[in-house]
């Protein structure tokens, strides 16, 4: 005997990653088709948050599940959570529960994908794409090789590959075993952190599947049509903000897709375009796997950082004294997310302004966005960097003060989360320390008192870069 209860009929798992929703979920499709029952499964690997999840995105990684858990249960079935080493949850659950298949979602990231092979060895698994539109591997340019640059890549996805897949509908229930695994509470996984710092996140967002579609239909509805000229104002919501459901797969790309190509104008094509980055920054980590520790230009690994603490956490906390870069860190800090534009011109700042290596942004921004996710945060990183794909060129130095006077003009985003200094008209918000004290105090605002003075001069910082980067740009 080998101490196997014996379970009449086998039922297939569903092993769930990134991709907590009910429809247009292939891996979930697939399984009912099988036309057994279902075990629906989401494990938490604690050794593994630093692969999975950044702390604010456990906290939207529980609303997530708590949302996902009771549609589940909507559909006659219940979401089974498990806390630990996946191998060992998942070996025992075949065991015990006479499993024959495990679907899943893939997974692109260079460290899961090598744990995930080790799991699935052995075991009948049918693996689905439900978090790309394309399969990262199959663009290729005429030479057969991957992209590093994302319009031919992006011209390559639209011109040789099939058009994505149209929704997957919604199932209306998910069959159930007649016995299911032994399951945790979902506090149990301790994905909330212990302290609170998580109010203005909770009054930002509502994570979930029903949500993600209304934004995004709204979105297509309203701003759609106007975001070539919207998504660079910070000050404004011209932008979908779905990166957190992407992320967690709350919405899936080919439901973007579909649901955009009604509505295809210059502006909504323009959006679509943008979640092509999502698509290159996935090719490239997939095709260059050693980006998830390197940069992709290899003469960057000998850069010489200027890796100053004190100024490191003065970015952190959005005290740097440009209004633009604080208003930037403060908002990412308040909700977990940051407008592009914004990212962009802070990590510039802490790159090449600060010197400071962009592994400690990377790994910042991580840890606070909602919507940290390991591909896009790296390519990120390392396209501000300028040693990345498709990059920014290094002597391409964000100005700070000029970025805030073009993309803020009206200071209506500096004004919310720079609140010191609110008062100072338009024309110096950006550059508060170009008006006298007296100017300065008829708005109520002292230099390293009520707002600090600079960290570093904007033209010294310029040069320096400059010079630095020029140590490792290759000589003609
Ligand atoms: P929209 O403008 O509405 O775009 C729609 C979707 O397209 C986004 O939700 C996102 O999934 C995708 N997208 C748009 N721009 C990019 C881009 N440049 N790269 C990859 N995907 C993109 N995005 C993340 O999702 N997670 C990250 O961790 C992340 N880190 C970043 C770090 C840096 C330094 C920079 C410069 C950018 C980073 N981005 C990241 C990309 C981008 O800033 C966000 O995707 C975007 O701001 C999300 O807002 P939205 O949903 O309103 O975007």
């Amino acid at each position: 005997m080998s101490g196997r209860k014996l379970v009449t009929m086998s039922s297939v798992l569903v092993w769930f990653h990134n991709d907590l929703r009910l429809g247009d979920n292939p891996a979930l499709v697939k399984a009912i088709e099988s036309g057994k029952p279902v075990i629906p499964l989401f494990t938490w690997d604690e050794t593994d948050v630093d692969l999975h999840t950044g702390g604010a995105a456990m906290w939207w990684l529980h609303q997530s599940l708590n949302r996902f858990s009771e549609r589940i249960e909507e559909l006659g079935n219940k979401l089974i959570l498990r806390k630990g080493d996946p191998k060992e949850i998942i070996d025992e659950i075949i065991d015990k529960h006479n499993v024959s298949t495990i679907y899943l979602n893939r997974r692109f990231e260079p460290q899961i994908i090598e744990r995930d092979e080790k799991i699935l060895n052995n075991i009948d698994y049918v693996m689905t794409n439900g978090n790309l539109l394309f399969e990262p591997e199959n663009i290729r340019t005429l030479q057969d090789k991957q992209y590093t640059v994302f319009t031919p890549f992006w011209k390559n996805c639209n011109a040789t590959q099939d058009e994505p897949h149209e929704p997957y509908a919604t199932p209306t229930k998910i069959p159930a075993p007649e016995k299911l695994p032994d399951s945790l509470d979902l506090d149990d996984l301790g994905l909330m952190p212990e302290i609170n710092w998580y109010t203005e996140m909770e009054k930002e967002w509502t994570p979930g599947e029903e949500e993600a579609i209304k934004m995004l239909r709204t979105f297509l509805k309203t701003e759609g049509s106007k975001y070539g000229r919207q998504r660079n104002i910070p000050g404004i919501r011209g932008t979908s903000r779905l990166s957190p459901y992407l992320r967690f797969g709350e919405i899936s790309p080919q439901t973007i897709w579909h649901e955009s190509k009604p509505y295809s104008d210059k502006g909504v094509d323009h959006f679509v375009r943008e979640v092509g980055w999502r698509e290159f920054s996935y090719h490239l980590m997939v095709n260059f796997p050693f980006l998830a520790d390197k940069p992709l230009r290899s003469d960057f690994e000998k850069f010489p950082w200027n890796n100053n603490e004190e100024h490191f956490e003065r970015w952190c906390k959005g005290m740097t004294g440009y209004p633009i870069v604080d208003a930037g860190m403060r908002e990412l800090w308040a909700t977990g997310w940051m407008h592009n534009r914004v990212r962009m011109i802070v990590a510039s700042f802490l790159v090449k302004h600060l010197l400071i290596d962009w592994k400690k942004g990377e790994r910042w921004f991580f840890d606070t966005l909602v919507d940290g996710d390991f591909c896009s945060n790296n390519a990120g990183w390392q396209w501000t960097a300028g040693c990345g794909a498709d990059a920014a060129p290094y002597y391409r130095i964000f100005n700070p003060i000029l970025q805030g006077k073009k993309f803020d003009t009206g200071g209506r985003y500096v004004r919310k989360w720079v609140p010191e200094v609110a008062d100072i008209p338009n024309a110096n918000l950006h550059a508060p320390w170009e008006l006298s004290e007296g100017e300065l105090q008829s708005y109520g605002v002292t230099l390293g008192k009520t707002y600090p003075e600079p960290i570093v001069n904007h033209e010294f910082a310029r040069k320096r870069a400059l010079e630095t980067f020029d140590t490792i740009a290759p000589k003609k």
